[in-house]
């Protein structure tokens, strides 16, 4: 970390569980390189304190927050503007950026998944039928993005069935030209051409966590697992095993990362290289 002193900007990160995160090492070693003095903290916020947190955001004077699970969706409640722009409609953000006392919410989510899906998988959706596992803050983002390239179906498969149909209907409104279907089991869908896979829930953040879908029901398909601790889930395992193009959460985590750090700093140049080469100096 950088070393702290009474100039030291704050940032951070609200999430349950946080521990895991891979974002403080990235942001303090982008503030390091581009000599900012800054420090990225990790911030255990459990679901109903949200609230609260934010408040900590104003009265302590913290520059800006990334939103990890279970708040993306809950933060929409707390933050003051979302700019106008395309992405408005995602109702999910995990960017706060305070400027004067005002909190504005951005999702780099979305950006950060079309870049690391076509930089990781070469991997156009526009066209592509895609089956969406979860249904939360990351897997709103994920369905919004696939849908603004393209898509020609997106399946939306949820432990609760109701979220699912929930995120379809919603998505369903702004982009009439694909079709959005939330199903209740990836069974559902055997005998279909599925071209990508990408898992959006938390089933793998645990060592021993069982694949969320049996890849050996599908034929040859792509796989995006949004998560990067452990660095290989049973389903990228599976994935590897059958010989599809797979990967992990890392591109992603360094692509929404960098876009995060340039609300924050206006910095760009060279920041989402910094990221990623801290990344490979950790063991996951
Ligand atoms: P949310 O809390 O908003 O959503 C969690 C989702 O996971 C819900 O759909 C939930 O289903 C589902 N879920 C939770 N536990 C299980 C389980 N045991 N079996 C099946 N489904 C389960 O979290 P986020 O959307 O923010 O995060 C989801 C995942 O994406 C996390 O693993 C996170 O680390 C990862 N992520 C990675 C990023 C990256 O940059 N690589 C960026 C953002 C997220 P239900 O609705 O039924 O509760």
């Amino acid at each position: 970390m950088n070393e702290p002193n009474g100039m030291t900007e704050i940032y951070g990160i609200f999430g349950d569980p946080v521990r895991h995160s891979l974002s403080p090492l990235i942001h303090n070693a982008a503030f390091k390189k581009q000599g900012i003095n800054a420090t990225y903290l990790p911030f255990e916020v459990k679901e109903g304190t949200l609230g609260l947190a934010f408040e900590g955001i104003r009265s302590l004077g913290i520059k800006g927050v990334n939103l990890t699970i279970p708040h993306k969706e809950a933060a929409m409640d707390f933050i003051d503007e979302v700019p106008e722009d395309v992405d408005r409609c995602v109702e999910a953000i995990n960017t706060v950026v305070n400027r004067d006392g005002i909190l504005y919410g951005y999702n780099t989510d979305v950006p950060g998944f079309l870049i690391a899906l076509r930089e990781e998988l070469n991997f156009d959706a526009a066209g592509k039928k895609i089956l969406v596992l979860g249904a939360g803050g990351s897997a709103r983002s994920v369905a919004f993005g696939l849908a603004k390239t393209g898509a020609e179906i997106i399946w939306i498969c949820n432990r609760t069935l109701e979220r699912a149909e929930g995120l379809a209907e919603t998505l369903n409104t702004h982009f009439p030209k694909t079709d959005l279907d939330a199903v209740g089991a990836p069974e559902e869908l055997i005998g279909e051409r599925i071209d990508l896979i990408v898992n959006a829930t938390a089933a793998g953040m645990k060592v021993g966590d069982a694949s969320p879908v049996d890849l050996n029901l599908f034929k040859h398909t792509s796989v995006y697992d949004l998560i990067y601790a452990p660095a290989e889930t049973e389903l990228l395992r599976q994935a590897r095993a059958k010989g599809c193009r797979a990967a992990n959460g890392l591109g992603m985590l360094a692509a929404q990362a960098s876009l995060s750090f340039e609300l924050w700093t206006g910095k760009r140049e060279g920041v989402r290289e910094t990221m990623l080469e801290a990344l490979k100096t950790c063991r996951i």
